[in-house]
């Protein structure tokens, strides 16, 4: 069975090609980038995937060296998202299955990028930190669904990261940017907030905009950012760990790329005994390729989803069949 899978939530539209044995036959990309200054406008990032989704299509098919007639499923992410980015997956799946009669199911965006990384690692059980552009969740599966252990209570850390960089007149995405300008930078106190098992991000972005206004060193505060929320991050994941008396941690996710909090998980894990694993690069960010896995774990185990879009769709409503 071969599945393509589309990914439209949010700035990136994708499109991956998987077998059933979970071979990678192709995974296509193209992100939309908002003006600078701008944050994602979602009508602008729609007409962007509406303007290159049969390019996005072509390259995809042409990689895995096959034709529409070989797809046996198709599978869109179909949330948590922006409605009409979510619509551009949906009517684009809709229109493919009509056209080769197969099957389209909708999947869900956040469970697509915990099961790409188990794929790419082999990880079986683990506690993952799930950290992308909406998106900051310590997930776990326990009876059936991924539970999550811990999560923000206000943005996601890569859209935190992207706000403090569109604050210092950086280009959209700003976390490899921040991450750049953060070896070069020294230690300066930011506010550091958990509560439970709970993060907040947006009072340091705001106070760390404050301190730029006023003249602080960038390499310092981009320094300082990374330290303190990847800390807190660490610090939740780990009592996580404690909780479950799981040993192995995958992190997952856009801002799973950023070389400084996997040394921090890293460290975290061996101090513990605990076993760490990545998602590779190629693969952290949105793309249609874990939407293709998740597609066929989908398939193979026969659990349903529901029809249409979910804009507000969260992680662990999802019955998971296939574990
Ligand atoms: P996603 O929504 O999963 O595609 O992740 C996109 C987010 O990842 C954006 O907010 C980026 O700024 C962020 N990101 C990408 N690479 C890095 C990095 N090296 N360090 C920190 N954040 C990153
Ligand atoms: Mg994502």
């Amino acid at each position: 069975m071969i599945c393509l899978g589309i990914e439209s939530t949010a700035h990136t539209f994708g499109i991956g090609i998987v077998s059933d044995k979970g071979k990678i036959l192709s995974n296509v990309w193209d992100m939309y980038r908002p003006a600078s200054g701008w944050g994602i406008e979602p009508i602008k990032a729609k007409m962007h995937h509406e303007e290159i989704k049969n390019k996005v299509l072509e390259k995809a098919l042409a990689d895995a060296k096959i034709g529409l007639k070989d797809i046996d499923l198709i599978a869109f992410s179909q949330g948590a998202g922006l409605a009409p980015c979510l619509y551009v997956g949906l009517n684009f799946g809709k229109e493919l299955s009509k056209r080769i009669k197969k099957p389209l199911i909708g999947v869900c965006h956040q469970i697509a990028h915990v099961e790409i990384g188990k794929l790419c690692t082999g990880v079986k059980d683990p506690v993952t930190l799930y950290v992308s552009g909406a998106n900051t969740q310590v997930l776990a599966f326990a009876e059936g669904r991924y539970r999550c252990f811990g999560e923000t209570m206000d943005v996601g850390i890569g859209n935190a990261l992207d706000k403090f960089g569109r604050g210092v007149g950086m280009d959209f995405p700003s976390g490899p940017k921040i991450e750049v300008l953060a070896s070069k930078g020294h230690y300066t106190e930011l506010p550091y907030v958990v509560k439970g098992m709970d993060l907040s991000f947006s009072g340091i972005i705001t106070e760390s905009l404050t301190r730029f206004r006023k003249g602080e060193s960038l390499e310092n505060l981009c320094f300082s950012l990374q330290e303190t929320m990847f800390a807190m991050l660490t610090e939740v994941t780990e009592r996580a760990m404690a909780h479950t008396g799981k040993t192995e941690l995958l992190l997952t996710g856009g801002v799973a790329a950023n070389s400084r909090l996997q040394e921090m998980l890293g460290i975290m894990c061996r101090e513990r005994g605990a076993v760490f694993h990545t998602v590779p690069k190629e693969f952290a960010g949105d793309c249609g390729t874990n939407i293709a896995w998740l597609g066929i774990l989908h398939q193979k185990s026969k659990m349903k989803t529901k029809p249409g879009i979910l804009p507000r769709q969260r992680t662990d409503e999802v019955d998971v069949g296939w574990i």
